[in-house]
């Protein structure tokens, strides 16, 4: 079962939209179990397109079309598909109805050109789009099927979930389901995770179940797919896996759903232990505030953060001794831990958090090379510091900085002694 991916575009070819469409559909057949031979990126050009699309048919089982559906001049699919097939466009009354209802409900003047969206070719069986106004096609010519889709990722991924796959399901049989489950991880690298957590899991792993580590920033998601010939089969095949690793790295998972952040697991602890929490923030300029924040309902746990970037909001703001900033410096461990502390008290949170880093790209020294953070912490009867060495990169860091902060208050509030990446408590 061979399939070509089309992504239709002048914006893919100059640079201006990445063409993620073709990752995610590449990945979502794979899962199916069709392998995806060729992708071609192509400029809104009639001929170009006609051509694309008829050589890919003659050369594959399925064929699937991104962009160039909407109403506006460039958006030229439809009436290249049409062409290729000789087919009249008709109207579609039930796309027609639901477009106009669509303006309707959201009060907006219906324009003629958007009764375009409702004209598609005769020869094709619409796949209904309630994630935008441009219908799907789906076509069988030539011993061939041939979906083509809205540009737009989001209503493309609602049309290839909601519609294509069942097509291709009622078309081959041995198309089946596919169950994917996420694992989040913090503060341990990949390498270690794998190596020294989770250890061999090849007896795990097989034609229906995989793994996949995808590391960012700090962190690790961890997605297992189950693949079977129902969705109950697909989520048992799985679940093996999953209960596994639950087993291995249990207090290493903070979440179990892509969506899941960090900073909401933090959010939920502090909410059942009826817990407060308080930032003092330097080299992260806020962005742990923002990420704690993000998380509605938060008011509840969050009292406040202080941006202490210059000298003197350390030290008028949160206490922080002139002596010690003059002495050992503001990235330094006597001056993560009065930020904790200071902002805890002046605060009255149980808990301070503090960061003060070299963010980089300039500013470091021999003994505080760019990527030297020091993370403070107060509360919950202890008080310590971590010294941690990230990138050179300033966002980088500053992302590191927030995983890390945030996930030695996860691990404390849990219980857990280990700290992220085995760094050391130092004390005053
Ligand atoms: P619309 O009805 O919104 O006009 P369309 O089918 O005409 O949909 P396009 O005009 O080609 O789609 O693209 C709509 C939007 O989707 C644009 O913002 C474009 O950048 C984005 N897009 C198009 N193709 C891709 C792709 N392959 N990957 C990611 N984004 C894409
Ligand atoms: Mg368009």
């Amino acid at each position: 079962m061979k399939a070509q991916l089309i992504s239709i575009g002048n914006e893919l070819l100059i640079g201006d939209t990445i063409n993620t469409n073709a990752s995610w559909m590449g990945q979502f057949l794979n899962e199916l179990g069709i392998e995806v031979t060729r992708v071609h990126t192509i400029s809104d050009e009639k001929d170009l397109i006609k051509i694309t699309v008829q050589k890919s048919m003659e050369e594959s089982d399925l064929v699937i079309t991104t962009g160039g559906l909407g109403p506006t001049h460039d958006d030229i699919t439809k009436t290249c598909i049409a062409e290729l097939f000789n087919a009249k466009l008709v109207k579609d009354e039930s796309v027609d109805n639901y477009v106009r209802d669509l303006f309707k409900s959201r009060n907006i003047p219906f324009s003629e050109s958007n009764s375009w969206q409702a004209m598609v070719p005769g020869n094709c069986e619409v796949l209904f789009n309630k994630a935008g106004t441009a219908p799907g096609m789906w076509f069988h010519e030539n011993d061939c099927y041939l979906a083509v889709l809205p540009g737009v990722p989001y209503e493309m991924k609602y049309l290839m979930k909601r519609r294509v796959a069942s097509k291709l399901r009622e078309v081959w049989e041995s198309v089946g389901y596919i169950h994917t489950e996420y694992l989040k991880i913090a503060g341990i690298g990949e390498s270690t995770l794998s190596d020294q957590v989770l250890g061999d899991l090849t007896s795990f792993l097989n034609e229906h179940v995989s793994l996949a580590f995808l590391p960012s920033f700090g962190q690790v998601t961890l997605r297992v797919t189950g693949k079977g010939e129902t969705k109950e089969q697909a989520t048992n095949r799985s679940q093996k896996l999953v209960d596994f690793i639950k087993l291995k790295a249990g207090p290493f998972i903070y979440g179990s759903s892509k969506e899941t952040t960090l900073s909401e697991a933090v959010g939920e602890i502090l909410k059942s232990k009826n817990l407060t929490i308080a930032t003092a923030e330097s080299c992260t300029g806020g962005l742990i505030a923002t990420q704690i924040t993000d998380i509605p309902g938060s008011s509840e746990y969050m009292l406040g953060g202080i941006v202490s970037y210059a000298n003197e909001v350390k030290v008028n703001q949160l206490g922080v001794k002139k002596e010690d900033l003059e002495q050992v410096g503001a990235v330094s461990k006597e001056v993560a831990l009065q930020m904790a502390k200071g902002v805890s008290e002046k605060l009255g949170s149980n808990v301070g958090i503090s960061t003060t880093g070299v963010a980089g790209p300039g500013g470091g020294t021999k003994e505080k090379p760019v990527g030297t953070v020091w993370i403070g912490i107060f509360g919950l009867g202890q008080h310590f510091a971590v010294k941690a060495f990230f990138t050179k990169d300033r966002i980088a860091n500053r992302e590191r900085t927030s995983v890390v902060a945030l996930e030695i208050i996860r691990r404390l509030l849990s219980g857990m002694d280990e700290l992220p990446y085995a760094l050391k408590k130092e004390f005053a």
